[in-house]
């Protein structure tokens, strides 16, 4: 199996690039924020829980985030590998990935992170708000989701870079520069020369 953590901040692009991803090297999608989604517009019990920290920029509970990414890796008993898009956003997060992973005799491969300058990522944000329509697009709340991913999520790089797992990707050009830079580091990774 090929594990790989798309990593970075709100509008950095990992959902873009995490489809352009699955689609060439053929691998499952898990995003947090599309799964947490679906079940905040089904109105789950575990979306209405959710939906109170989404619509104020905070990050869900461990717990609910890391039991809904456990059920998601068992629907998949065949796939070739996974890419975490928006997850793990906290250490505890990680290391229940971790866990998780070794349990099927498997692990996190690489962790690509993109980097994308604060006003870029702001300017994105509010862009995707006006077309999207996502209701944590809006400034208000793009400001606290960027406080959060400083305070909880940027400690995580920080866990893989520990492992030797962690590479940075300048994520701040168009969206197939990106996708190179990405590719490269996924094929040097699976293709070593
Ligand atoms: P995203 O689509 O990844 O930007 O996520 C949207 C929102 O869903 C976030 O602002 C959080 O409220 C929640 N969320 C998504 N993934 C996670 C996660 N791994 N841990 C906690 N909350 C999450």
């Amino acid at each position: 199996m090929f594990n790989l953590v798309l990593f970075g901040p709100p509008g950095s692009g990992k959902g873009t690039q995490s489809a352009n991803i699955v689609t060439t090297y053929q691998l499952q999608h898990i995003s947090t924020g599309d799964l947490l989604r679906d079940e905040v517009s089904r109105q789950t019990p575990l979306g209405v829980e959710a939906k109170k920290y989404m619509d104020q920029g905070l990050l869900v509970p461990d717990e609910v985030v890391i039991g809904m990414i456990s059920s998601k890796i068992d629907e998949s008993p065949e796939a070739r590998g996974f890419v975490f898009d928006g997850f793990p956003r906290t250490r505890a997060q990680a290391e229940a990935l971790d866990k998780l992973l070794e349990f099927k005799q498997t692990q996190i491969d690489l962790v690509l992170a993109l980097e994308v300058p604060e006003p870029q990522l702001i300017t994105r944000l509010v862009g995707r708000g006006q077309s999207s329509g996502r209701s944590d697009d809006n400034e208000e709340v793009i400001i606290k989701r960027i406080k959060e991913y400083h305070s909880k999520t940027e400690p995580v790089a920080g866990y893989y870079h520990t492992q030797g797992k962690l590479e940075r990707i300048k994520g701040d050009g168009g969206i197939d520069d990106t996708f190179k830079l990405l590719s490269k580091e996924i094929d040097n990774y699976l293709l070593p020369a």
